[in-house]
C-alpha cells in the first residue's frame, strides 16, 4: 500500500494557471466582478479589469502603482465594438482598423462617456486596440466587456512577455495570470493619436512608421525617446531593469566602446552583461552574463529584448553593457525602449 500523500498546501504564490477553456471562463468571470486578470496578448502580458468600472480600473493603478496621470489602453474583441468606447469613429481609424487589427496598433479616439474618466487620466480621448492573441480575444468575448490594460509589469519596469514574469512582478496584487506562453512580438503596441491634425505616433511599438506611411501617408512621429504631456507613459526612465543600462551607439565605434566599457567594469571584478547581437556578445570579456539577441531578426531582437532585460536582474547583474541596433523598421521601437532603460542616455562621449 502506497505511503499516504501529505496534504496539499495552498501555494503562496500567485495563482497561474495554464490558459484553458475553464481557466479563461473564470477570468471572465472575475473581470465581470471588478477583480484583476494578467493575461497574454501577442505584445506583453496586460493587467485587465473591466474598463467600464471606475473602481476596477482604480486596482489596475494601484497594483502597478502607476500615476493617475498616465491613462491605459481599452481592449476590445472587435473592431464593431467601437462605438461602446468612443464618441465618433473617424474613416481613418476605420481603414487602420481594417488593415491593423487584430494587431499592435493603439488608435487615440474621442472617448464615449460610457468610459470612465479615469481610464483616460481625466481625457477626453481614449486609446483602443483588438489584440492579435486567441486567449485575449476569448476572454474579451466571455467577459463581454471592454478591458482596460496596461502592462502587467509594476510602473517603470519591464513589460512582462511570460505569465511568470507578471507574477514576480505584481504578486498576490493580481487575482489570476492566465499563461499563454511566451509572447510573439515582446514590445508593446505602436499608439497612434488620430485626435490630432496630423494622425501623431506617440508611441513606436508592433507596427512601424513605414507600414503606418502605407495607409496615413501625414502621419507624424514623435521624437524617439522624448517625455511628452499627452502620452505620459513615454516616461524618459521606463522599461529599466533594476541593474543601471550603460547604452552605445550602434556601429564600429560605439561597438569598440562597448566593448572597452565592459573589459573595464569586469577588470574591477563587478557583475556585468552585455546585451546585443550574436557578433558583439562573441567578443564580450570572460565572465560576462551574454544577453544575445540573436543576428539581425528585427522581430526576433524584439521578441528577446525584455527577457534579457529580467534575465539580468534574475541573475543580479550591476551593469548591463548594451549597444542599439541600426535604425530602421520595428527596430525603431528597440531603440526607443532601450534608450529608456537607460534613462535616455545613450554615452556618445569619449571613456573616462
Ligand atoms: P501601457 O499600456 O502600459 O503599455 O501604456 C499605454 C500607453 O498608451 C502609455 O504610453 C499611455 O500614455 C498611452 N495612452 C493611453 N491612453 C492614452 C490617451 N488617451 N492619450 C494618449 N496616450 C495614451
Ligand atoms: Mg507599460
Amino acid at each position: 500500500m502506497s505511503r499516504s500523500r501529505a496534504p496539499r498546501l495552498t501555494p503562496l504564490g500567485p495563482s497561474i494557471a495554464l490558459a484553458t477553456p475553464g481557466a479563461i471562463a473564470d477570468a471572465a468571470r472575475l473581470i465581470r466582478a471588478g477583480r484583476l486578470v494578467g493575461f497574454p496578448t501577442e505584445t506583453v502580458y496586460g493587467l485587465g479589469a473591466n474598463a467600464l468600472s471606475a473602481a476596477a480600473v482604480q486596482r489596475v493603478f494601484r497594483a502597478k502603482g502607476r500615476p493617475r496621470s498616465d491613462p491605459l489602453i481599452v481592449h476590445l474583441a472587435s473592431a464593431e465594438e467601437l462605438p461602446r468606447v468612443t464618441r465618433s469613429v473617424p474613416d481613418a481609424a476605420r481603414h487602420l482598423a481594417g488593415a491593423h487589427w487584430p494587431g499592435p496598433l493603439t488608435l487615440v479616439l474621442p472617448r464615449a462617456e460610457a468610459v470612465p474618466a479615469i481610464v483616460s487620466a481625466g481625457r477626453e480621448t481614449v486609446a483602443v486596440r483588438v489584440p492579435a492573441h486567441p486567449v485575449a480575444i476569448a476572454l474579451l468575448a466571455a467577459a463581454d466587456r471592454p478591458i482596460a490594460a496596461p502592462s502587467a509589469n509594476r510602473y517603470g519596469h519591464v513589460s512582462p512577455t511570460s505569465a511568470v514574469h507578471v507574477a514576480d512582478d505584481l504578486g498576490h496584487r493580481v487575482d489570476l495570470i492566465l499563461d499563454g506562453g511566451p509572447t510573439d512580438v515582446g514590445i508593446e503596441s505602436t499608439v497612434l493619436d488620430l485626435t490630432a491634425d496630423p494622425p501623431e505616433i506617440l508611441r513606436l511599438g508592433g507596427v512601424t512608421f513605414e507600414m503606418l506611411r502605407l495607409s496615413l501617408p501625414n502621419v507624424v512621429q514623435r521624437v524617439l525617446a522624448s517625455q511628452d504631456a499627452r502620452s505620459p507613459g513615454t516616461a524618459m526612465r521606463h522599461y529599466a531593469p533594476r541593474a543601471r543600462v550603460l547604452l552605445f551607439p550602434d556601429g564600429a565605434d560605439g561597438w569598440r566602446r562597448a566593448l572597452a566599457t565592459a573589459r573595464d567594469i569586469a577588470g574591477r571584478c563587478e557583475s556585468i552583461a552585455v546585451l546585443g547581437p550574436d557578433r558583439l556578445i562573441e567578443e564580450a570579456p570572460h565572465g560576462t552574463l551574454l544577453l544575445s539577441w540573436g543576428a539581425s531578426d528585427d522581430a526576433e531582437i524584439a521578441r528577446r529584448l525584455f527577457a534579457l532585460l529580467r534575465r539580468a536582474d534574475s541573475e543580479g547583474v550591476d551593469s548591463i553593457v548594451a549597444v542599439l541596433p541600426p535604425p530602421g523598421g520595428l527596430r525603431d521601437a528597440v531603440r526607443d525602449r532601450l534608450t529608456r532603460a537607460a534613462s535616455g542616455r545613450v554615452i556618445a562621449s569619449d571613456l573616462t
